[in-house]
């Protein structure tokens, strides 16, 4: 069966009232619950097919600040809509075609005090399975025997639900990181000095944590996430390498890691009970000989992208981003450059300013496994 098709999403004020509408091929299934902190609406869907331009949702009316789109799992397509202020649901319907128009997911909310929300949002939530509270010790992962090949694990950034930054000319950050990732491991394999594994090779959302336990459970030697983030200055340009630190080395870069850390809220995953283990970064002992891997790597890969393009004046920083959390797997975060920027958007969209990346970061891993005494 093919997928039903979404090719319209809007949002009008009506008095008191803000209404949702989604333009869709077939009446679709769907479930909704509520989040708050901050105040979400989250519409879980079938797998749907969206057919609208990627800044679609970047748009405020009455109590809807803008609204994400995409994949959560494979087969759930997600909407969340970010509130600007507690608001409840009046009404969801489906509207059969009608005039010209296809079926219609219809959703009326109203702006309540945020009593009024948390009692609703009790009333919406469809049953949760239980997380159960990891240890707080992390055993260490045994290390391997020598001559095995190393494994890199290269996570795109964002995915799915969560686009990460849009460009001026609609670019996405998930689609750029995705490319990135598929050819870098393309070129590590040809070498084949490398086990190369994808923490998603597709548009679909994973969770932060589920990343770091990813690399983990793969064993992963070192651990690459890609990003390519938006800058308000948008004469900003040049790569940066982060690394993990409790305390930020400087505004830009914890304002940054805030950011990032915010993935899973923009996905509308439910932060309830877990977040302390989400939102602090302590740093236990075995991780930080695992930094000082990380920092190692960092200053290796530095030079070779500046050899190769543009680089942040500082292009190492440091900063408390939860991907790069593991205990036990050196990690770094690779902001390839800024979506806001022109240039950088040019370089990085372009696959000839990609093989300069690659280049690098190859250059870099080859020197980092090598140098390395282990
Ligand atoms: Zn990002």
């Amino acid at each position: 069966m093919a997928q039903p098709e979404v090719h319209g999403a809007r949002i009008g004020e009506h008095g008191t009232r803000t209404r949702f509408v989604i333009d869709i091929s077939e009446a679709p299934k769907y479930s909704i619950f509520l989040l708050a902190n901050p105040y979400r609406v989250v519409i879980d869907f079938p797998k749907l097919r969206w057919n609208l331009p990627a800044n679609a949702g970047q748009k405020s009316d009455g109590a809807i600040g803008g609204f994400r789109f995409g994949q959560f799992k494979p087969q759930t397509s997600r909407v969340v809509l970010d509130l600007k202020a507690p608001a409840v649901i009046e009404k969801v319907f489906v509207l059969d075609p009608k005039e010209g128009y296809p079926y219609r997911f219809v959703l009326d909310l109203r702006t309540r005090e945020r009593s009024a929300f948390l009692n609703a949002m009790n009333t919406w939530r469809p049953p949760t399975p239980k997380v159960t509270a990891k240890p707080k010790v992390v055993p260490l992962l045994k290390p391997k025997s020598v001559g095995e090949r190393k494994v890199v694990v290269i996570d795109p950034g964002h995915g799915g639900v969560d686009p990460g930054a849009i460009s001026v000319s609609g670019l996405r950050e998930k689609d750029l990181t995705l490319t990135m990732a598929r050819e870098l491991k393309k070129a590590m394999e040809k070498a084949g000095r490398y086990k190369v594994l994808l923490t998603r090779n597709s548009d679909t959302f994973i969770r932060l944590r589920d990343r770091v336990e990813f690399a983990r459970e793969s064993h992963a030697d070192l651990f690459l996430s890609l990003h390519a983030d938006s800058i308000r200055n948008r004469k900003v340009r040049g790569a940066t390498v982060y690394t993990l630190s409790e305390r930020a080395s400087d505004k830009e870069a914890a304002e940054l890691a805030e950011h990032e850390n915010k993935s899973d809220i923009i996905a509308g995953v439910d932060l309830t009970g877990e977040s302390d283990e989400v939102t602090t970064i302590l740093i236990d002992l075995a991780q930080r000989e695992t930094m000082n891997f990380s920092a190692q790597f960092a200053q290796l890969l530095v030079p070779e992208l500046s050899k190769r393009m543009r680089v942040r004046t500082k292009p190492h920083r440091f900063a408390g981003f939860v991907v790069l959390k593991a205990p036990d797997v050196p990690s770094v975060l690779v902001e390839m450059g800024y979506l806001s920027n022109r240039y950088d958007e040019r370089l990085i969209s372009a696959p000839s300013g990609r093989a300069k990346l690659v280049g690098a970061i190859i250059k870099a891993i080859d020197r980092y496994f090598g140098d390395r005494k282990t």
